[in-house]
């Protein structure tokens, strides 16, 4: 056996899962796509992780990166491809077609933001354009800011961004009704929230920040400029579940992958933590689950830990 326990996605979870894991004495490896740090890693802030008053996300990420580290071997621009069972455990493939074999794995895959694709959205992400209303918000207090999306996420986020304090607050749908939850809509028009409802977004433009929208009214054709420093893009998020579902794990209607309280899947010797398992999606959650998931694997390696 290469390893004991295979750790799949280098966000909080994952950093977190590993030095649970190895300090339980768990031979472990984690292996990311990419250089890890997950989405945490492009928020320009956060705010709301106890010990650090405000940290850039991709600090934060480093910071965790390193301390994990110091325990687990990392695998980073490793992308695994594919997943069997063996008789003891679970092969892995990396997209070079190396195989390691493991006796237990732990998906911390999270989720990507679905992105929305007009013109200059790239040069944008981070100045003015965020993914996280509850991460970034609050740089937009007095301004003008937009919320991209009709559903739950994106009714919530324009509720609170006027409860922060933000001037005007625009909710920008590309059909005429919305699919969120009427409770939403009704307390949105409470608070003030402005309706631009078949609009879409076609341009962003400003000079080394976001300043101005174009939206194009999609039943009439016409096109307007808004004044709007922030635009939070809320057109949901994609779970990455490729690679649990080849295995056979069970995910719900959304696409994450089911668990329970102890992070178990329906597959023995598999396990998630993190944004993977949907719910709240948090830095502090998902490292949370990911040190109640590493542990919990001790059950499938021979090892005892007393909890
Ligand atoms: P969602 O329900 O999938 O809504 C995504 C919204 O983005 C939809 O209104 C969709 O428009 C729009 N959209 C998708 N692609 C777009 C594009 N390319 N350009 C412009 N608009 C686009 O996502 P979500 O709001 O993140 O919620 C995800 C799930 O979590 C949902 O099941 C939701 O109910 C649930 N949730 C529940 C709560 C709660 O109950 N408290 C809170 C948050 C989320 P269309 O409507 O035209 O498809």
């Amino acid at each position: 056996m290469d390893f004991e326990l295979a750790i799949i996605g280098a966000g909080p979870a994952g950093y977190s899962a590993a030095i649970y894991a190895e300090r339980a004495g768990i031979k472990t490896v984690v292996f990311d796509k990419s250089g890890g740090g997950g989405l945490a890693s492009i928020a320009p802030n956060i705010e709301n992780y106890a010990g650090f008053e405000s940290i850039p996300g991709a600090d934060l990420m480093e910071k965790m990166k390193a301390h994990a580290s110091k325990y687990a071997e990392m695998k980073l621009y490793e992308e695994i491809m594919d997943i069997k069972k063996t008789d003891d455990g679970f092969d892995l493939i990396t997209a070079e077609e190396n195989t390691f074999h493991v006796g237990a794995v732990l998906f911390t895959v999270g989720t990507e933001h679905r992105k929305l694709s007009c013109e200059g959205i790239r040069q944008f992400e981070g100045r003015g354009v965020s993914y996280c209303a509850t991460c970034d918000g609050f740089f937009f207090k007095d301004k003008n800011v937009g919320v991209v999306g009709g559903g739950n996420s994106a009714l919530i986020e324009s509720i609170y961004l006027k409860q922060i304090g933000c001037k005007h607050v625009y909710l920008i749908h590309r059909r005429d009704k919305l699919r969120a939850e009427e409770a939403y809509e009704e307390d949105a028009k409470k608070a003030g929230v402005e309706f631009l409802l078949d609009s879409e977004v076609e341009k962003l433009s400003g000079d080394d920040l976001l300043s101005k929208v174009t939206l194009k009214n999609k039943k009439t054709g016409e096109t307007k400029e808004l004044n709007m420093e922030g635009l939070f893009i809320s057109i949901g998020v994609v779970p990455q579940n490729d690679l649990a579902k080849k295995i056979g794990v069970e995910l719900d209607d959304h696409g994450y992958i089911i668990v329970d309280n102890q992070m178990r899947t329906n597959v023995k010797g598999v396990y998630a933590a993190g944004d993977i398992t949907g719910g709240l999606r948090q830095v502090v959650t998902a490292a949370a689950e990911g040190a109640v998931a590493a542990l919990t694997s001790t059950e499938v390696l021979g090892k005892q830990y007393p909890y």
